[in-house]
């Protein structure tokens, strides 16, 4: 029978919800549960797919090839299980399943309302997410009081009764130090609760973020306006890196109390491996700077799982990795100057054409001053144009994401360059943004003898996908000629999926995204022989 853990968040929003039920999940694994991670997002877009980077941070890509939110890259991060398409619902999928069936007439001539059409399918959606783990942790996205997380809440007040004793509701709130007055507030957590209990949920447990403990006298007081004991209410202090908080969360006592409160009897926690992850983000040996060249660098959200993965491979490394966000448009402006002084560069995916030229920059600079290079889908695309202008004397290469009609359609919509008649012919005109990717994990096999079979150590890997555009076999002849080694293919072995070059120290760039399949704990091959590179260059 599953458990399920219900975490809601008040106040303001970016408390770090994600990050807690994560941390959470990750010590109840440790103590041997099997846990299974779900994300709720009141927003009414289908999936974030179509979301700029902007407004939603990064979108994730699961394993079978969902565009989710980045919350479920934390959830992989932390706990080992694989998330799928089944561990987040968007407001806007939930309605989507509901016109459904109502169209093909499953309600049977009801009139078909939010209570309770759309909180069943809310119940149904999550119990699906939750498949046969002993406890599910459920997230519900946003900040109780919005319009938007109303049937979200409904729907788990009503799983509380429905499954009594099986169910816990944990509520996340600020707790302000307030300078002025030299004391803590609890007010906006006594308002927090209040709302939630107004429709109908009483919290078990109050997680209080603060930037110092939450005094004795100020939890008790919580505890009395909020009905919530007095043990149940914890301080989550600010961390300078998120790896502490599953070994803070535990010292607060807080999986005991879940343990207790689930009436679990459960082994005792080994959280080694986390300790050694901190250890090693503490005492690095030494330092490295990489510049991420892109243009969603002034939100640092965007990258998520590629800053994340920069710091695995740091603590595999036992290095400080320092990122310099270089906004590409900014090369095109002052020049490759900006990358002067930098260990390593980095080139991450993106969509449009804005500053892709300052991108092909970089990575000619890569290339001509032998700084290691790591370029990930669109990364791997301009390092692919580039080679084609400047060395396979392609002059006038591009993609056709960027340009109508490139002399050189050297990167195209495979349905653009694997037509007989003529490449530009079949462009297609009605792609629908939110269907036409190659997304998810697909099968790709790494050549006897490159850098990245060097990397991998392996004949076969799987890595996960989020592109539309391709390597156009056509130019494969002239740039392989010209030095460009195509050192992976996908499965069938049609597509490109890495080149590298041969006179250099360290150039790589795949049609993947590697970052999405990186964790603290186990690091990921790719990002870590890109570090190591990295600080062979800064010792010179
Ligand atoms: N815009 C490119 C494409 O669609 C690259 C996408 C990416 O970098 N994720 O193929």
């Amino acid at each position: 029978m599953t458990r399920f853990i219900f975490i809601t968040g008040g106040v303001v929003s970016s408390l770090g919800k994600g990050i807690a039920a994560a941390s959470l999940g990750s010590i109840l694994q440790a103590r041997g549960l099997r846990v299974s991670m779900i994300k709720m997002d009141p927003y009414i877009n289908v999936d974030p797919g179509t979301m700029s980077p902007f407004q939603h941070g990064e979108v994730y890509v699961t394993d079978d090839g969902a565009e989710t939110d980045l919350d479920l890259g934390h959830y992989e991060r932390f706990v080992r299980s694989t998330v799928s398409r089944r561990n987040n619902y968007t407001t806007g999928r939930i309605y989507e399943n509901v016109i459904r069936k109502e169209r093909r007439g499953e309600y049977l001539g009801g009139t078909v309302q939010v209570i309770p059409h759309i909180t069943d399918e809310i119940q149904r959606c999550i119990e699906q997410g939750a498949g046969d783990a002993d406890v599910a942790l459920v997230e519900i996205g946003g900040t109780v009081g919005d319009i938007e997380s109303l049937p979200f809440l409904e729907a788990i007040r009503q799983m509380g009764t429905e499954k009594r004793g099986r169910c816990l509701y944990v509520h996340l709130t600020l707790v302000p130090f307030m300078g002025a007055a030299g004391e803590m507030k609890t007010k906006p957590t006594q308002h927090s609760v209040k709302e939630l209990r107004s429709i109908g949920i009483q919290p078990d447990i109050l997680l209080c973020r603060a930037t110092q403990p939450v005094p004795e006298e100020e939890r008790r007081k919580i505890a009395l306006f909020t009905n919530v004991e007095p043990a149940a209410v914890m301080s989550v202090l600010d961390v300078d890196s998120i790896y502490k908080v599953p070994r803070a969360l535990h010292e607060e006592g807080l999986d005991t109390i879940v343990a207790d409160k689930l009436g679990l009897e459960l082994p005792a926690v080994n959280l080694a491996d986390w300790d050694a992850v901190v250890d090693a983000v503490e005492h690095p040996e030494g330092e490295v700077t990489i510049a991420m060249v892109g243009k969603y660098v002034n939100l640092a959200d965007a990258y998520m799982s590629l800053n994340e993965s920069l710091r695995h491979a740091g603590i595999q490394t036992r290095r400080k990795v320092n990122i310099r966000y270089i906004d590409s448009e900014e090369i095109e402006r002052q020049g490759t100057e900006l990358l002067a002084d930098v260990d390593a560069i980095l080139v991450p995916g993106g969509f449009g054409e804005r500053g892709v030229e300052g991108k092909i920059a970089a990575a000619r600079y890569a290339r001509e001053n032998k700084v290691p290079y790591l370029g990930i889908c669109l990364g791997m695309q301009v390092a692919v144009i580039e080679y084609a202008r400047n060395v396979a004397g392609l002059h006038g290469a591009h993609s056709t994401e960027f340009a109508k009609h490139p002399e050189h359609p050297v990167i195209a919509l495979i349905t653009e360059w694997m037509t007989e008649e003529g490449i530009l012919e079949q462009r297609s005109q009605d792609s629908d943004l939110g269907g036409t990717m190659r997304l998810g994990s697909q099968q790709c096999r790494l050549m006897p003898g490159s850098l990245i079979h060097d990397v991998y150590h392996k004949d076969v890997i799987d890595e996960r996908h989020r592109h539309r555009y391709e390597f156009n076999n056509r130019y494969r002849e002239a740039l392989e000629k010209a030095g460009l080694r195509i050192s992976a293919w996908s499965g069938d072995g049609s597509l490109a999926e890495v080149v590298e070059l041969a006179e250099h120290p360290w150039f790589l760039a795949c049609q993947f995204h590697p970052e999405f399949t990186s964790t603290p704990r186990d690091g990921h091959p790719l990002f870590t022989s890109f570090v190591r590179a990295a600080s062979k260059r800064h010792a010179g």
